[in-house]
């Protein structure tokens, strides 16, 4: 970030970065990303950051999630991810995934929880890249959603 930036300057850097990394993203890979795609992808960084131990039965893209990124359910293994990543950079869906995954094994937010994510290399990255996102479009979204 540029020093001596105003916040509307900052917003409108922000909002700069985020368009033209997505737009990069866009070129490079274009969606193969359908719900059995998303579902193929989960099971797979399962088994290279999770040790296997989470396993979802079904995972799917919605359209109607616009307070959180991804939300699970422990209880049958649904797990769902918000429309609004399926422009972004393919290591952000990955972490997504690997966030609600982990919930999967742990739920809510404590330590345990966070010692499986971090286990996905590019976390930290990716979550800065959403909150990015976020306070480029003016986003609320749930506290809850990830607090770390
Ligand atoms: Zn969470």
């Amino acid at each position: 970030m540029p020093a001596g930036f105003s916040a509307a300057e900052e917003a409108r850097w922000v909002a700069d970065m985020v368009g033209r990394l997505s737009r990069q993203d866009d070129r490079r890979r274009r969606p193969r990303r359908s719900d059995a795609a998303l579902m193929r992808r989960a099971v797979e960084l399962s088994h290279l950051h999770l040790q296997d131990r989470a396993v979802p039965s079904s995972v799917r893209w919605v359209t109607n999630q616009n307070r959180r990124w991804g939300s699970c359910t422990p209880l049958d293994g649904s797990i769902r991810l918000s429309t609004r990543l399926r422009t972004m950079p393919a290591y952000v869906v990955d972490y997504v995934l690997v966030h609600e995954l982990a919930h999967l094994i742990v739920s809510g937010h404590g330590d345990r929880f966070w010692a499986w994510v971090a286990r996905y290399p590019l976390t930290e990255r990716a979550r800065g890249y959403l909150d990015g996102v976020q306070a480029a479009a003016g986003l609320v979204l749930d506290p809850d959603w990830d607090a770390g």
